[in-house]
């Protein structure tokens, strides 16, 4: 690789970058500056704001709906009214929602917000996300043009093209211009075993069959299906890839010798530190030392056994600045070193 290089953030690759904080994201920021330049694309920037734009936008107006907007309390009891008005699904999931309140009970630890001031602050957090989105080793994407858009579209919103599509829905430079290679694509991944696998492999004949807006209004009406294969030909061509979904290499190496994908899922990062664990399940408590650290899951090492596979556990302290939930989900052979796998929530 050399510095001439570029490089792509995919959606799961810029969520990890802002918001696994820690050596995580910092790793992804290191490896930016080994490029020329980072980039992104406009329907990156439209599924990032489908999950992280939209979590702080629904947890900004819960805690616009507390009574009494102007009354100073403890963090722990607004987030516990705030909550109750949640609705049931999320974007980004628990574990996402989880990392975002953490760090809101850190900011007032030692004092009392009052219900509109955390509104307010969350709302401001929400600006800085979308903005962050765009700055990737000290440059902006969008002053140096590095957001390839073949995917704006009226489709994915409310369609007002008519018979043709609009000189400014460039989702046609993708599905119309390029139709031939567009559906090997999505036949590429409608025979893999992926997420959208099942969905496009059992409407496969409807979208050979749709041409023009036909094929367009079908892909918009299908973002989470079709949003992969959108931003694979938003990729310029010869960049790296970064990403933590499968579904580009699969779709790299049908469709597009220049491009190389790199999997943030591989690269663990590196941690030696201290932390508490307290196995829930058999009420006991031990320390492990970590091993390695993901988004998601850690290893860790331990002086006496922990508990056995399925037990929940809580880990606290050093890497961890607040405690995680977790399962045990890889026990130690016999005679090998006490090394436990836990998943994170
Ligand atoms: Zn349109």
């Amino acid at each position: 690789m050399t510095s001439e290089q570029f490089l792509f953030l995919e959606t799961s690759a810029q969520i990890i970058r802002l918001y696994n904080a820690g050596d995580f994201g910092r790793g992804i920021e290191n490896d930016i500056e080994r490029f020329r330049e980072a980039g992104s694309s406009s329907f990156v920037f439209a599924e990032f704001d489908r999950v992280v734009g939209r979590l702080y936008r629904i947890i900004a107006e819960s805690f616009d709906k507390i009574p009494n907007q102007d009354r100073p309390a403890r963090f722990k009891e607004l987030w516990g009214t705030a909550q109750s008005l949640l609705p049931f699904y999320l974007p980004g999931g628990p574990t996402f929602l989880s990392m975002l309140v953490t760090d809101l009970s850190e900011k007032y630890v030692d004092r009392l917000p009052t219900a509109r001031e955390v509104a307010n602050f969350v709302r401001a957090e929400e600006r800085l996300a979308r903005e962050s989105f765009y700055i990737a080793g000290n440059k902006d994407m969008r002053a140096t043009g590095r957001i390839a858009d073949r995917s704006k579209c009226c489709v994915w919103d409310v369609m007002t093209c008519t018979s043709t599509p609009a000189p400014e829905c460039r989702l046609k430079l993708t599905c119309i211009e390029e139709r031939k290679t567009f559906l090997e694509s999505v036949e590429t991944l409608a025979f893999r075993k992926r997420e959208e696998s099942a969905w496009l492999n059992k409407n496969l004949d409807k979208i050979r069959s749709a041409y023009n807006l036909a094929l367009l209004s079908i892909v918009g009406s299908k973002p989470g299906h079709f949003g992969d294969i959108v931003i694979f030909w938003e990729v310029p061509a010869g960049w790296f890839v970064l990403t933590r979904d499968k579904t580009f290499l699969e779709l790299q190496r049908a469709h597009r010798p220049d491009l190389t994908i790199w999997t943030v899922r591989c690269r663990r990062t590196q941690v030696s530190s201290q932390c508490e664990v307290t196995n829930v399940t058999k009420g006991m408590s031990g320390v492990v030392e970590l091993r390695n650290a993901s988004a998601t899951g850690v290893a860790a090492e331990a002086k006496t056994p922990i508990g056995n596979k399925g037990d929940k556990v809580l880990l606290q302290g050093g890497y961890f600045t607040s405690s995680r939930q977790g399962e045990i989900v890889r026990t130690p052979g016999k005679d090998a070193p006490l090394v436990y796998g836990v998943r994170l929530r």
